[in-house]
């Protein structure tokens, strides 16, 4: 019998493949492990057949089939700190984790791709730090991809990009609560009790990060009033470290447009009562003929970030919804999220 231990951000996939099994596998050697998605916690013990060979490197196939946080992220992060770029550190989230943000190119132009907003969404992320990293290892190569080069793409353009915004609340989605979990109380109660957290797309304090931009007044009214798992807008605009992070950054960044990851719907939403540039709705065209994904106007909503930046800066702001079926996507989706989104991510840096 083989003890494992289990890690921050292990999930019961990630565990069963880097040692070269399936997770039914796990299933069937731990009685506390009762489906393929339960929760593995820090620091418990469960039990690999035998014949598993030891903790080994996720093949691309494997990977495919895996979830992503931020211990999968901090791995990107090393990755693409070997080719030459490393991440700076804009912000802390509640529970004092790292938001990271990456700039690559040296153009005049500046966009910023941003994923990872809602707990539930945690492939936008996997998405953007595999992007990120294709286009640095592309860059040193000097190879092409789709037929872009990216060294004279990256002459034109500077990309920011911070893949992971919400960090607290991708990690409960992946781990749900454990026994030592600082805010396992709070949490539980916001929950109303329940153990489960697929529908949970708010911060760790409950508070939707999304939904508590200025603007936020008219939303707030037909929202929930406290922590909520999801769509509560905090005490008063921009209350949350994560969101300051960002607002601040990209005060600080001053993009020519904004590119923001979601899920789900396979849409492109490109307005915010009508305060948007014209030259916006030629570029989404861009966007949707890239991925096959359709443009969407407006929400009709208030208070989320590219509404913020459209209004504030009366510059170009889209939200990308990736994927299609119900939050969380399963792991599998993100076959289609990579194939459609890589070609919309490059367009997004000739727009
Ligand atoms: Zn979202």
């Amino acid at each position: 019998m083989v003890t494992y231990t289990v890690r921050k951000g292990d999930t019961v996939s990630l565990i069963a493949y880097k040692h070269r099994i399936r997770p039914i596998d796990l299933v069937m050697h731990n009685p506390m492990i009762r489906f393929e998605l339960d929760y593995v916690v820090p620091g418990q013990n469960i039990t690999l057949p035998e014949h598993a060979p030891s903790n080994s490197k996720l093949t691309e196939e494997e990977d495919l089939l895996c979830e992503f946080g931020l211990q999968q992220l901090e791995e990107d992060r090393l990755s693409i700190e070997q080719l030459g770029i490393k991440a700076s550190v804009i912000g802390f989230s509640v529970m004092g984790q790292p938001i990271y943000a990456w700039t690559i190119g040296t153009g005049k132009k500046k966009c910023f791709y941003s994923g990872g907003w809602h707990a539930n969404e945690w492939h936008t992320s996997k998405f953007l730090s595999r992007f990120l990293l294709q286009c640095v290892q592309k860059c040193v190569t000097s190879d092409h991809w789709h037929g872009y080069s990216l060294v004279e793409i990256f002459k034109n353009i500077q990309l920011h990009i911070v893949p992971m915004v919400n960090p607290d609340g991708i990690d409960l989605v992946l781990q749900g609560v454990y026994e030592d979990h600082p805010y396992k109380k709070q949490i539980v109660e916001i929950n109303q009790g329940m153990s489960r957290f697929n529908h949970w797309s708010a911060n760790i304090r409950g508070v939707d990060l999304n939904h508590q931009w200025p603007g936020w007044e008219k939303e707030a009214q037909g929202s929930p009033t406290k922590p909520w798992p999801r769509h509560y807008g905090g005490p008063h605009p921009l209350s949350e470290p994560e969101s300051i992070a960002i607002f601040q950054y990209v005060k600080k960044i001053k993009p020519d447009y904004v590119l923001a990851f979601h899920s789900q719907g396979q849409v492109i939403y490109w307005g915010y009562r009508n305060l948007e540039p014209p030259e916006s709705k030629e570029m989404v065209n861009k966007l949707c003929q890239a991925s096959s994904y359709s443009a969407i106007h407006t929400a009709e909503s208030d208070a989320g970030f590219k509404d913020w930046f459209i209004k504030d800066t009366r510059k170009s702001g889209f939200t990308i919804e990736v994927g299609t079926g119900t939050n969380p996507l399963p792991a599998q989706s993100f076959t289609e999220i990579w194939t459609n989104n890589v070609t919309l991510a490059l367009k997004g840096l000739t727009l």
